[in-house]
């Protein structure tokens, strides 16, 4: 079922429980109170009619989207792989150290200036309520040790997969694909189903310089070094066919390499880089099945949320941010569930501004 008439189910109960709370704060004296029940009794009614128009608006933009989407990806399918020439040359470019980076963050920056904007209108319809399915497109990547062995196994990163695709279907109606051509999305299906088309396991072996990179201080110098070069080399090459819209910016993939330890924590995204770093597991289900969500999170503007407002959202963690929301006492005391996580409303409509996350 759309997710736009899901939600219809839903809101139009939250207007019921409105007018249910609005006939209990009712003064009890007359006419007061034939007032009051005459007010409660209107606003549920616009409550209801508003709810429906803006679905109706809803289903009406996902028809429209599921046909030019499917003219789009018929097109990018045959051409992408052209545009894409172009943008690798440049993606070499931002693979020399230093100067590569400084170029890579200046464009990143200045798309995800853009495109924030473009989509404030977008921003604005979803705070009244219309919003329809946005798509975000990743690329994951297992990278093999020193011996050749994958750091992880196909079934964790595809549970990490699925996961993200659930919530983030759920919560924010944007629909996770993997990248690639033929990839027709609509928003009158419910989340996709990961399969093995999604894990790219690399060809090459690989050594500490990416396989074990902190998420501190001295893994951001690594971005600015080798580290930087091998993660675009292996971005560029393994998932080329997002070579021109990375570089665009539009609907630019999140790639997720799973490597064999992010010192300390269990993943990581820098939000200015395009790509995110995951810990490998061999064992299910992983230790944080939330993670490769949370950190696809953070490559759309998400930053940590306090554990102690909610233990279950797919951003919290036990510091929270810094002066803007910290843990008190800090660390907090609270662990986060993350095994079934979950995005507030402020959360959704900062993802569906994010560049990665696009209609087309
Ligand atoms: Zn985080």
């Amino acid at each position: 079922m759309p997710t736009c008439i899901e939600w219809l189910e839903e809101r139009i109960q939250e207007c019921a429980r409105t007018e249910d709370q609005g006939y209990r704060d009712c003064c009890d004296w007359w006419p007061c109170n034939w007032a009051c029940s005459a007010w409660v009794w209107v606003t549920n009614i616009v409550c209801v009619a508003w709810t429906w128009v803006t679905t109706v608006v809803c289903v009406a933009w996902d028809f429209v989207t599921t046909i030019v989407n499917a003219v789009l990806v018929t097109v990018e399918s045959i051409l992408g792989w052209v545009f894409s020439v172009l943008g690798f040359i440049i993606e070499l470019i931002e693979m020399i150290p230093v100067i590569g980076t400084l170029i890579r963050w200046i464009i990143n920056f200045i798309t995800f200036l853009i495109f924030t904007v473009l989509s404030l209108f977008d921003a604005l319809l979803g705070l009244l309520g219309i919003r329809p399915e946005k798509i975000l497109r990743v690329c994951t990547v297992i990278l093999r040790d020193e011996d050749g062995n994958p750091v992880a196994t196909r079934a964790f990163a595809k549970a990490m997969l699925q996961l993200a695709a659930d919530i983030y279907k759920r919560d924010a109606n944007v629909r996770i694909v993997p990248l690639g051509p033929f990839k027709y999305s609509s928003g009158f299906f419910g989340a996709d189903t990961v399969d093995d088309n999604w894990v790219i396991i690399d060809g090459a072996n690989s050594d500490n310089t990416i396989l074990e990179v902190p998420c501190n201080a001295s893994g951001t110098a690594a971005e600015w070094w080798l580290g930087g070069t091998l993660f675009q080399w292996k971005a560029s090459t393994l998932c080329y066919y997002g070579a021109w819209r990375r570089v665009l910016g539009y609907g630019a993939p999140v790639t997720c390499f799973i490597i064999r330890d992010v010192t300390g924590s269990l993943g990581c995204a820098l939000w200015i880089t395009d790509y995110a770093t995951i810990k490998g597991e061999f064992t299910l289900p992983p230790t944080s099945p939330r993670t490769l969500g949370h950190e696809v999170g953070h490559a759309s503007n998400l930053w940590h949320l306090c554990v102690d407002l909610d233990n279950r959202n797919l951003m919290a963690t036990q510091k929270g941010i810094p002066v803007i929301s910290a843990c008190d006492p800090t660390p907090s005391v609270t662990l986060p569930d993350r095994s079934n996580p979950r995005m507030d409303n402020a959360q959704v409509l900062l993802v569906r501004a994010s560049k990665h996350v696009t209609y087309f």
